[in-house]
């Protein structure tokens, strides 16, 4: 075994050896731009593309035509909303979303309802999951938009997506998905689904980054978009701009892995992940399982362990790459919103660390992680006096802290 360990696979995946021979050749001899249609290397430029596009609609049950490339989910999620609200924006003015969304989508909502669109954040349970009722009661006749995703990156629950597709299709509501946690690591069908717009990226399951998709419904109903990006009219007017064809066959080869390998990987690294949850929470007292113990991605754990700081944890094993529940990107230490939402008080969200397993996850690293969670979490809680003190009965809640 090799250290140090990758198990942070929500944040992002290596690339798939075969992903990269895949690429190689359409840097140097297949380099043509795939919207040049007069010689031969723009043919076979296009030929790659096209091969790419077919490989990826398949996965998800759309049309070849249905697919959009983008730079990634962001761009994605960025133009479903923002390319919808201006589309319909004479049918209406309000869009659903939940409180636990990618801040792709949070950040997209916000930003429009800076220019006055009304954005409807539900809530969800405490395993993370939105109630279709409250999709069905939020909707009004002002709505355009509902956009709700299919796994959380952060929990990894997985919402009822098929249940809401009905709904937004017997409202006659759009239904834009971020499908990017999902999409290659469990079953995606879009017409199953229902939905009519879906956000994903290349380089979470195994493809390169900069490359994305965004699946826009060409019948039943005709989805149409205002482009963010204006230029030579590429990816049917909804996205501008010469191809990045190395990566988009990179992403093509990506999804033709995981299409083939998805029922075997899937029962592998939901295995991994149970021995790990296993290991870990049946070895210390007071460790918490965030999202929902069953409607949940393969290789997802999120877990917080009581008294002892998720930053502090992840410095006392450093030769894992993981992810803790705080976000020390400004100079107050935030505690997750994702599991603030699921009612998660603010001590256990600081407390949270995520796991991701992945495609080249092995079963010696999650021994060795399960044995340095344990060392570590027992080591920081001896150094606790809070754990002290609970252990020796003391209700926390009920102490009295001195005030200098
Ligand atoms: C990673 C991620 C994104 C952003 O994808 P990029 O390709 O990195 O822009 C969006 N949504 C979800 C759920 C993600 O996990």
């Amino acid at each position: 075994m090799k250290l140090p360990i990758y198990m942070d696979n929500h944040s992002t995946t290596p690339c798939d050896p075969r992903v990269v021979d895949a690429m190689l050749p359409y840097f140097t001899e297949k380099f043509g731009n795939s919207a040049s249609r007069n010689h031969s290397f723009g043919w076979e430029a296009e030929e790659g593309v096209d091969q790419a596009r077919k490989h990826i609609a398949n996965l998800i049950h759309a049309d070849a035509k249905e697919i959009v490339f983008t730079s990634g989910a962001t761009e994605s999620d960025n133009l479903a909303l923002k390319g919808v609200v201006e589309m319909y924006k004479e049918k209406g003015d309000h869009i659903i979303t939940t409180s636990t969304e990618h801040r792709a989508v949070i950040d997209a909502a916000k930003s429009l309802e800076k220019k006055g669109v009304k954005v409807t954040y539900l809530p969800v349970d405490k395993a993370g999951r939105v109630d279709p009722d409250d999709v069905r009661n939020a909707i009004t006749d002002k709505t355009i938009l509902i956009s709700i995703m299919l796994a959380n990156n952060e929990i990894g629950t997985i919402h009822p997506i098929a249940e809401i597709g009905r709904i937004a299709k017997e409202k006659g509501v759009l239904f834009h998905c971020d499908a990017t946690q999902g999409v290659g690591k469990i079953p995606v069908d879009v017409q199953e689904l229902g939905v009519d717009l879906m956000s994903f990226t290349a380089h979470k399951i195994y493809g390169p980054k900069g490359i994305g998709a965004l699946y826009v419904r060409r019948k039943a109903p005709r989805v149409r978009l205002a482009p963010m990006i204006d230029g030579g009219g590429h990816e049917r007017g909804m996205r501008s701009g010469t191809l990045p064809v190395p990566l988009v066959v990179g992403f093509g080869k990506a999804i033709e892995l995981c299409a083939q390998e998805m029922p075997e990987e899937s029962v592998r690294t939901m295995a991994l992940r149970d021995r790990l949850q296993d290991g870990i929470m049946g070895a210390m007292e007071e460790v918490y399982l965030n999202g929902h113990p069953t409607e949940r991605l393969p290789g997802n754990l999120n877990i917080s362990f009581a008294y002892v700081e998720g930053e502090a944890l992840l410095m006392g094993v450093k030769e894992i790459a993981l992810s803790s529940g705080s976000a020390c990107t400004s100079a107050t230490l935030e505690p997750s919103y994702v599991l603030r939402a699921l009612g998660v008080g603010s001590d256990l969200a600081h407390s949270s660390i995520r796991f991701g397993i992945g495609r080249f996850t092995t079963p010696e690293e999650v021994e060795y992680t399960i044995d340095r969670m344990i060392k570590a979490v027992n080591h920081l809680r001896e150094m606790s006096p809070l754990y002290e003190m609970a252990k020796e009965g003391v209700d926390l809640k009920t102490v009295q802290w001195a005030v200098h």
